[in-house]
Formats: C-alpha cells, sequence, structure tokens
C-alpha cells in the first residue's frame, strides 16, 4: 500500500487544517476556511473524498459550505452538535471507514473544549504509526480552553487520549505551541525534556516550520495537563496559588485556571 501523506494547512492565525492523501485522493479535518484547502489540493492535484469535523467551532468548520460548492463528499462530525451539512454523525466507539485514501478511524469522544467534541484515531497507517486528530483537545504541550465542559470532562478526555499508544502522531489544530511551553516551564521548570523541547520548539519556530505533530509519548513526558499528578507540578501549584493540592482533578483544575491568566 502506498505511503500517506499528512499536510498541515495554515489558516487564519494559527490554525492547521489536516489533509491526509494518497498522492491521488484527500479527506481533509476542520476546514475553517476553504482557500487554503483549495489551493494545497491544486497545486498537488489530489482530489477531495471527505471532510472530518471535530466541533462545532466556526475555525473549524468555516470553509465546509464552500468546499462542497460542485461537488458532494460526505461529512463526518458529532453527533452531539448541530452542525450544517454533517452527513454522518458520529459518537464514541463508532468507525469511519473511507475507500480513497483508504483510512480507518475510531471515534473518541472527548468533550470539555465544547460539549460534544470528537477526535478521530487511527490506529495504524500503511507503515504501522498510529494518529489522531484531536481537535482543540489536546495541544502541544497544552489543552483547550473550557468554553462548554467541566474539569472533570476535559480531563476524562485528555485521560483517554492519553490512553493510546505512545507512537501515536497527535495532530493539533493550532499552533500555540511556543506559548503552552512557556507556561509548562512555569509549571515544572526542572522538567529536562521539556527544555530541551523549548529549545527544539523556538528553532523550528524560527524557520517558521510547524512544531506539530507531536506524539502522545511526548506529550505524557512535557505536557503539564497530562502531568496533573506529578509532584513536581502539584509542589508549583502550592506555591504559586497557595492551595493545598490533594488529587489531580484539583491539580488540573486550578492550572487550566492559572493558565487562562497567564501572559
Ligand atoms: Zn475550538
Ligand atoms: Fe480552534
Amino acid at each position: 500500500m502506498n505511503a500517506l501523506e499528512y499536510v498541515p494547512v495554515p489558516a487564519f492565525e494559527d490554525n492547521y487544517i489536516w489533509v491526509v492523501s494518497d498522492g491521488h485522493h484527500a479527506v481533509v479535518v476542520d476546514p475553517g476556511e476553504a482557500a487554503p484547502v483549495r489551493a494545497c489540493l491544486a497545486k498537488r492535484g489530489w482530489r477531495l473524498s471527505a471532510i472530518l469535523l471535530t466541533h462545532h467551532h466556526q475555525d473549524h468548520v468555516g470553509g465546509v459550505a464552500d468546499l462542497l460548492k460542485g461537488q458532494a463528499v460526505p461529512v463526518y462530525g458529532p453527533a452531539g452538535e448541530a452542525i450544517a451539512h454533517v452527513t454522518q454523525r458520529l459518537k464514541n466507539g463508532d468507525r469511519v471507514t473511507i475507500a480513497k485514501p483508504a483510512l480507518e478511524f475510531s471515534v473518541l469522544d472527548v468533550p470539555g473544549h465544547t460539549s460534544g467534541h470528537i477526535a478521530y484515531f487511527q490506529a495504524a497507517d500503511p507503515g504501522g504509526t498510529p494518529h489522531v486528530f484531536c481537535g482543540d483537545t489536546l495541544f502541544a504541550c497544552g489543552c483547550g480552553r473550557l468554553f462548554e465542559g467541566t474539569p472533570a470532562q476535559m480531563l476524562a478526555s485528555l485521560d483517554a487520549l492519553a490512553a493510546l499508544p505512545g507512537a501515536t502522531q497527535v495532530h493539533c489544530a493550532h499552533e500555540y505551541t511556543l506559548s503552552n511551553i512557556r507556561f509548562a516551564l512555569a509549571c515544572e521548570p526542572g522538567n529536562v525534556e521539556l527544555q530541551a523541547w523549548r529549545d527544539k520548539a523556538s528553532e523550528l519556530r524560527a524557520r517558521n516550520q510547524p512544531t506539530l505533530p507531536t506524539t502522545i509519548a511526548h506529550e505524557r513526558a512535557v505536557n503539564p495537563f497530562l502531568r496533573s499528578d506529578s509532584p513536581a507540578v502539584h509542589a508549583t501549584l502550592q506555591e504559586q496559588l497557595h492551595e493545598k493540592i490533594f488529587d489531580r482533578l484539583t491539580a488540573f483544575t486550578l492550572m487550566r485556571e492559572w493558565k487562562n491568566r497567564f501572559r
């Protein structure tokens, strides 16, 4: 089988619209705008075969209507959110099978950023590598804001993503890595892997390269929101916020609130 290409198409200020292709056909994930997707497809001679949506925010769905002009392709989206043009409504455990490119996903419910947010997990590409498209749930070194969900929901969603195989390539929907790393270092200044990642990510951004995809194993090591049981993180929160941390949900909740006001 042919290898697949996973292309992050930059959109707006800091979004990535992921395009997956076998060299002929392509699926697009969260097309917040159509023009950059059309340009990517035209440049490579790829034909759109399906659209996958993770949640209802405009910067993820705004380009759907335009992309459907002149062609009818299936549009997959969360069952728990009302999104125009969705033809297949998905919930936890559902499978998505696409013929061209040959892709198979299982669906994970990952509420927290929005209440119906889903992620698409591909257990193995033709080379055996797993991939996940997680929208605005998990970011490199961070997680999405809680617009519609509770901290407990988001923590459970991040736990589900963190339980995926370590080699899973994580395709996030925004380039937030450098500012997330600044916050992560405030949480865990002594994390050596995190320090190394700051240097690497700064270098990539200086050359205008994406810092994505990241991997689940890497996020477990450097992402404070996947490390809410870390004694180092608890110590920082106690010192910074003068709160006594007894459990990971409290730590996660305090960390998410601190990040909201962190500059
Ligand atoms: Zn969003
Ligand atoms: Fe977004």
